[in-house]
């Protein structure tokens, strides 16, 4: 019921938010373009992600969503059902703690899981008052989020695309990212092949697109020697950062000293005491937030302010989103003031997605804040339904492994024989 106030405002009352009277959690898998390669393994062609609903007994479903599927995500949603039957969605801190138990006896990142928890129970607080859920949390400091051409070497797909693997063909790959999302900062997953062969791409990047932005992360595959030779080269380039060139804050630190690139991370600061740690080193200029990652919009604000307190940069992780979660951080997005650098987003490498409408749509490489109540998406249940059977279909898979590279697997910093062969 909406409260009319003196000053004309409307107002729901809280019994309209209502009390959490069903929670659902449904694994899906989207097709991407091509698999995409990486320093650990390979996407080998979709993306697994599992989308939780929570219903309260006045009607509203808000929405959340978490990175994998199955045995993982799904059943420890589905853990957590009798956690939240009853629980007020707005009582955020007492529905976080209370999860905290059960989540942690089944082994499964707390983070992760309340981020979709937390998701969902601000989509309903939004919904229950009428405004986007940035305007919960601060509000909106900016209409669009700027995102960086995700640049995967990929094999080729089903469909055909994919396939590139050397300088010219990324090129190629990034001329045609640019042309129809319009990106203007360039990001290298590298790693895959040997050093060498990503500096080559990268120069070849900085020579067709003298204005870009670039970086580029190899996952942390290189030693600190390794790292620091290569950030060498990425002076001349003119690289925006260098992230996660090698493993540890004392390792990053080491490659911080000796290169005026600034490094960027989203794995060695992963938690709030990390950051003295890291400040004190001088490891790090730039850390990679992540929602998912940092237990919800909420605490990933908290890192924002702690990044603010010490003045160091702040960027976006991407852990490969569909649209429920691209929501979610894009309104984390719109309210943080220090969110510098162009976000991450493997969202341009999707066949499709679960929300109703079209998939978010790049302008000018910048995706538009939703406007609507909540998270201003909601499922279309055609496309989940479809999603939910090609996970039925294809499985879960494991990020670690390289099919086609048989008998295959990571070791850092290993040897020359960790890498794939420039052309294969
Ligand atoms: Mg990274």
């Amino acid at each position: 019921m909406l409260k009319e106030l003196p000053n004309g405002v409307r107002r729901m009352t809280k019994s309209q938010c209502g009390r959490i009277s069903d929670v659902r959690a449904t694994t899906v898998a989207i097709p991407l373009e091509a698999p995409l390669r990486h320093a650990n393994g390979v996407h080998p062609g979709w993306f697994v992600r599992t989308l939780l609903e929570v219903e309260t007994d006045t009607g509203i479903v808000g929405l959340g969503e978490v990175g994998g599927g199955g045995n993982s995500a799904q059943q420890a949603l589905m853990g957590l059902r009798e956690v939240l039957l009853g629980e007020d969605p707005y009582q955020l801190e007492r529905v976080r703690w209370k999860c905290a138990n059960p989540v942690q006896a089944l082994y499964v990142p707390l983070s992760q899981i309340f981020a979709a928890v937390e998701f969902a129970l601000l989509d309903i607080q939004g919904q229950a008052v009428g405004r986007p859920v940035c305007d919960l949390i601060g509000g909106r400091l900016r209409e669009k989020v700027p995102f960086a051409a995700y640049l995967f070497y990929r094999y080729v797909g089903d469909s055909g695309a994919g396939g590139e693997c050397n300088a010219e063909t990324m090129v190629a790959h990034a001329r045609n990212l640019i042309s129809r999302f319009g990106f203007s900062t360039l990001k290298l997953k590298g790693g895959v092949y040997p050093p060498d062969h990503d500096i080559e791409v990268l120069a070849a990047l900085r020579h067709a697109f003298p204005a870009a932005k670039l970086r580029l992360d190899p996952n942390s595959v290189w030693s600190v020697e390794e790292s620091v030779r290569v950030a060498k080269h990425c002076e001349g380039i003119g690289v925006e950062y260098l992230e996660d060139p090698t493993w540890g804050l004392a390792g990053m630190a080491r490659v911080s000293r000796s290169t005026w690139i600034p490094t960027a991370t989203n794995t060695v600061v992963t938690a709030l005491d990390h950051v003295p740690a890291a400040v004190n080193m001088q490891a790090v200029g730039v850390v990679l937030v992540d929602p998912h990652f940092w237990g919800g919009i909420l605490g990933a604000r908290k890192l924002a302010g702690v990044c603010e307190t010490f003045n160091l940069g702040l960027g976006m992780h991407s852990g490969g989103e569909l649209g429920v979660s691209l929501a979610a951080m894009l309104h984390f997005a719109a309210s943080v003031p220090n969110l510098a650098f162009a976000a991450d987003a493997h969202y341009h490498h999707l066949l499709g997605d679960v929300i109703e409408g079209h998939p978010f749509q790049y302008d000018a490489g910048s995706i538009a804040v939703p406007e609507g109540p909540g998270l201003g998406v909601r499922l279309d249940r055609e496309k989940v339904a479809e999603a939910a059977e090609r996970y039925q279909r294809l499985g879960a898979y494991d990020y670690h492994q390289d099919p086609r590279r048989s008998g295959w697997f990571s070791v850092f910093p290993g040897d020359q024989e960790r890498y794939a062969r420039p052309g294969v």
